[in-house]
């Protein structure tokens, strides 16, 4: 595995070590294409900044221009791109596209954390449910996100944490792998997930992935630097791709924003 575009920063405030040493330890286990992708800043409309899982927005800058100093001096081993994960909220779509095409990203994965956004609600998809209805406005947020055509890829796209009926689930998320597949917007299967033992890779999802054919990527989710390379999970993820007989693409194309 030679990219990865799944890499976040000590600057979301849960992630640790500096980004030259990310792009050190990318380097010296033959990742040649390389991303930051950190958690986007988010402002509501009632100026509520949210803080501690993203980016603040007084240092969005740096961020970026961080991350094109490293591009510039690697740029012999490595090539690195600098974008965000963010959420798809159908209200704040147009003005979060527009904040981070200022600020200088390149790129963007869909990370749909949140069922909406984190203020004055926000429930964390991660935190157990088994509401179908809740499931299915998720799985439409997905849908939406991935039809705007702007999201290089889904990361973590089985990430909701959903207890109840496993056929209502694969129903539902089925939705998902068919928009994926007609819009050729990869899923990720995501690296985070197998080395900290999460409820994903859900193995229900990536079953339903392989019958409906969708393109799959990999990331490595970084928040450390060790993570910045994860040869030990790449070996399970290649596993479910033989088991669920996945349409692995690789590196995925990167949609330039
Ligand atoms: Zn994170
Ligand atoms: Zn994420």
């Amino acid at each position: 595995m030679n990219y990865n575009y799944h890499t976040h920063t000590w600057r979301c405030l849960h992630a640790s070590g500096t980004m030259e040493e990310y792009v050190i330890r990318a380097v010296e286990n033959g990742i040649r294409y390389m991303g930051f992708s950190d958690h986007v800043p988010f402002r509501c409309a009632d100026g509520f900044e949210a803080i501690g899982t993203r980016v603040p927005i007084a240092q969005v800058y740096d961020y970026v221009n961080d991350a094109k100093l490293l591009r510039e001096k690697y740029k012999d081993e490595i090539e690195i791109s600098v974008g965000f994960e963010m959420e798809f909220y159908s209200n704040e779509f147009d003005s979060m596209l527009s904040d981070v095409k200022k600020w200088g990203a390149e790129y963007l994965i869909l990370g749909q954390h949140f069922y909406e956004p984190e203020h004055p609600s926000g429930v964390h998809m991660s935190k157990p449910f088994d509401s179908a209805q809740v499931l299915n406005t998720y799985a439409d947020s997905l849908v939406s996100g991935v039809k705007t055509g702007v999201f290089t890829y889904v990361a973590h796209p089985d990430m909701v944490n959903f207890i109840g009926d496993e056929s209502t689930y694969c129903e539902i998320m089925r939705k998902v792998c068919i928009a994926s597949k007609e819009t050729g917007i990869p899923l990720e299967m995501n690296f985070y997930g197998i080395r900290d033992n999460r409820n994903y890779p859900n193995r229900a999802f990536w079953k339903t992935v392989g019958e409906v054919g969708s393109p799959v990527t990999f990331g490595f989710d970084a928040h450390t630097v060790e993570s910045a390379f994860d040869g030990e999970s790449y070996h399970k993820a290649i596993k479910l791709v033989d088991e669920y007989k996945l349409n692995y693409i690789g590196k995925p194309q990167l949609i330039f924003l």
